[in-house]
């Protein structure tokens, strides 16, 4: 069925909508209705847990991306599209066919977190990212324990940083004891690393060697597994926020604490202004125009002095590598305290797609098996991130050039995506005496490595079918 041919898409009409129902999200739509109880807010989540957080007047069921901006004839944005649902991998449509719904609002803020697939589109169309240093993104792998009564210490925090890493790749760990013996245990590994055959996966595994924290572990079992990208480009990497009829909040915006390994509190608080401004131009009668106050105010506000206070610790970091690069950001994070800085604002260099050496210039790495018990395998991490996606759908994955995955990402970088991906998705599988490039998109856990590592961009993360994805309702 051609386009022309399909049903009409169905309608409805919005104050705001927001899209992504994080804690950037959620804390527009609730600061919204605090402040306009009148108004209509419809939030759209791709995940099928959180749904159904419409604040006033219609339901949306849980599990429903935004896979499409709408714009108006004069550029502005007038709202979103949900994903078709029921569209088989070959294009035909399905008996449980149904279209998209065209959600139209006065204003549209876009809280997909790091690395958005509708952020992306917006920031090449308005330009968001001129004058400002690339972004830069880390990959976030966590774990959920149940520990021996023994190992178990409320409220112990653990942070640490380098090992396993090499000196010149930055990350480190995270380990929190909670609840009824509970240990979230995680690992950060910085994507601008130069090894093609480094793989974040198997770095956090090896890190739960450690003599210093293997213990934790003795007797325990493990719960749950996640992934996911986290922006570490901070001040000077926060792309221009508004644009016509709407703008970008939390994580989409990049304002994470890349040494606390903290971006909630920014993201609730972006949220929280983004949607005073809209409820101001709601007030005065306006719509689908540019929130000039939000930009403006941002970087007076308390983000603004969060952020303000950390720029170099990453720049300082990729430079000097940890040994010297984080006593250097330490120092220079106490001189801001005090009103200064000896380095004033460091860029960040290249983006992390250009990072990468070829693989003929980098040593392989061998990984130890996992045993089962403290360290597993990719497939058997997937499974209890409760991962599932109608498997009959396109794929969500999008190589633009095959080619050039094999004349590049292959052949010249050793094909690093069956590394970097924690879910174990791509392969190059060698078939009749030349190598292919296998996707399994079903494993995805939506970490959006994939779109940010590739050397060439070649691959472009887009929305599933609603309700697609991991399920972390514990983590
Ligand atoms: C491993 C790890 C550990 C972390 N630890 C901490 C910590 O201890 N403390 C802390 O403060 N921060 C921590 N962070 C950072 C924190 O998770 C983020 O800063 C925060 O979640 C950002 O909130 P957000 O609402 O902007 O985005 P997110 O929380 O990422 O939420 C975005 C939401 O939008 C949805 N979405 C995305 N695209 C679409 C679409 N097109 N259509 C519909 N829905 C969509 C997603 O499913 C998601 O639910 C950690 C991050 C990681 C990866
Ligand atoms: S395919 Fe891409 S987004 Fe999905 S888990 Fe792998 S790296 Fe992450």
């Amino acid at each position: 069925m051609s386009a022309d041919e399909l049903p009409a898409r169905e309608a409805m009409e919005f104050d705001v909508v927001i899209v992504g129902a994080g804690p950037a999200g959620l804390a527009a739509a609730i600061r919204l209705k605090q402040l306009s109880p009148d108004a209509t807010v419809v939030v759209v989540e791709k995940g099928s847990e959180v749904g159904a957080h419409i604040l006033s007047g219609a339901v949306i069921d849980p599990g429903f991306a935004a896979g499409e901006v709408l714009f108006d004839a004069s550029g502005a944005v007038t709202g979103i599209v949900t994903g078709d649902m029921g569209v088989a991998r070959d294009g035909h449509h399905k008996d449980s066919f149904s279209r998209g719904m065209e959600l139209r609002a006065k204003y549209t803020l876009f809280a997909e977190g790091a690395r958005g697939s509708l952020t992306k589109v917006l920031e090449q169309r308005f330009g968001l990212k001129e004058g400002r240093e690339p972004q830069k993104f880390g990959l976030g792998l966590k774990e959920l324990w149940q520990v021996a009564p023994d190992k178990h210490h409320p409220g112990l925090v653990q942070h640490t940083l380098g090992w396993p890493l090499d000196n010149r790749t930055g990350g480190g760990s995270f380990l929190y004891h909670f609840d009824d013996r509970l240990v979230s245990v995680g690992f950060v590994v910085h994507l601008n690393y130069e090894n093609p055959y480094l793989s974040p996966y198997e770095e956090f595994q090896r890190f739960k060697t450690h003599p210093l924290v293997r213990a934790t572990f003795d007797g325990g079992k493990r719960l749950a597994y996640g992934a996911r990208a986290l922006t570490e480009g901070g001040w000077q990497s926060v792309p221009k926020l508004a644009f016509p009829g709407g703008a970008l909040i939390g994580c989409a915006a990049g304002f994470m604490n890349v040494p606390r390994i903290k971006g909630s509190h920014n993201a609730i608080l972006s949220g929280m202004l983004a949607a005073e401004d809209v409820a101001a131009a709601l007030k005065a009668g306006r719509r689908n125009d540019e929130l000039a106050d939000y930009e403006a105010a941002w970087r007076s506000s308390a983000i603004g002095a969060d952020l303000w206070k950390v720029r170099n610790a990453k720049p300082l970091w990729s430079r000097f590598g940890t040994a010297l690069g984080i006593p250097l950001g330490g120092l220079d994070m106490w001189t801001n305290t005090a009103g200064f800085s000896l380095f004033g604002t460091l860029g960040h260099g290249k983006p992390d797609c250009a990072t990468l050496k070829p693989a003929a210039q980098c040593t392989p790495i061998a990984y130890p098996k996992p045993d089962g018990s403290l360290t597993f395998d990719r497939l058997s991490s997937v499974f209890i991130s409760n991962t599932n996606h109608e498997e009959d759908q396109p794929a969500h994955l999008k190589v633009a050039d095959l080619a050039l995955q094999k004349a590049s990402e292959h052949d010249r970088y050793g094909g690093p995506s069956a590394r970097y991906c924690p879910a174990g998705v791509y392969e190059w599988v060698e078939e009749g005496g030349s190598p292919r490039f296998v996707i399994n998109a079903q494993n995805c856990v939506h970490c959006k490595t994939c779109d940010i590592k590739d050397p060439n961009q070649n691959i472009t993360w887009v929305p599933p079918e609603g309700g697609g994805g991991p399920n972390y309702p514990n983590m």
